[in-house]
């Protein structure tokens, strides 16, 4: 999907779940790790993370499109746009978009993110696999105390049991 695409389909979104058109911008940004979507309040953008869309489909990217519309819509109306503002919580629920905005959506709740890196011993070659980048300066095999090294997994999506 373009970012001309992305644009129109949150004009869409914008005229047929809120009744108001989306006059800024939304586009893409491949930048974004663990935020599926974020909500530019000086410029008023929004942006997307792609990864969301090849991960979990149009689907879940509609909801998260709808919650930056929850921050878009109610704060130039000049309303409650923050997450705790009851507005933003009525607006989100009738609009039916992902609660998340921070974390990945759906089946992207901690326990299922996919494993992205291996921790590979020096010494003896002991593996460790790991969700998150860890500084290697800072850890030891847990097994010899060697020098580690880490490689990026490519992502495995619904495959990292298996990586175990
Ligand atoms: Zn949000
Ligand atoms: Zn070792």
């Amino acid at each position: 999907m373009t970012n001309e695409q992305l644009q129109s389909w949150v004009e869409e979104i914008s005229l047929h779940s809120f009744g108001i058109p989306f006059r800024h911008q939304a586009r893409f940004n491949s930048r974004l790790k663990t935020t599926g979507g974020r909500y530019f309040m000086k410029t008023h953008h929004i942006e997307i993370n792609p990864g969301q869309l090849e991960a979990y489909g149009k689907e879940e990217v509609e909801k998260i499109i709808k919650h930056e519309l929850c921050h878009y819509h109610l704060h130039l109306a000049g309303r409650g746009y923050r997450h705790r503002d009851p507005e933003f919580k009525a607006l989100l629920a009738k609009v039916k978009g992902s609660r998340f905005c921070q974390s990945l959506p759906g089946r992207a709740t901690r326990k299922s993110i996919p494993y992205r890196y291996k921790l590979v011993c020096t010494s003896c070659g002991m593996e460790y696999l790991r969700k998150r980048r860890v500084d290697i300066q800072r850890y030891r095999c847990g097994k010899c105390r060697g020098k580690l090294s880490i490689i990026e997994l490519l992502p495995m999506i619904g495959k990292s049991r298996r990586a175990k």
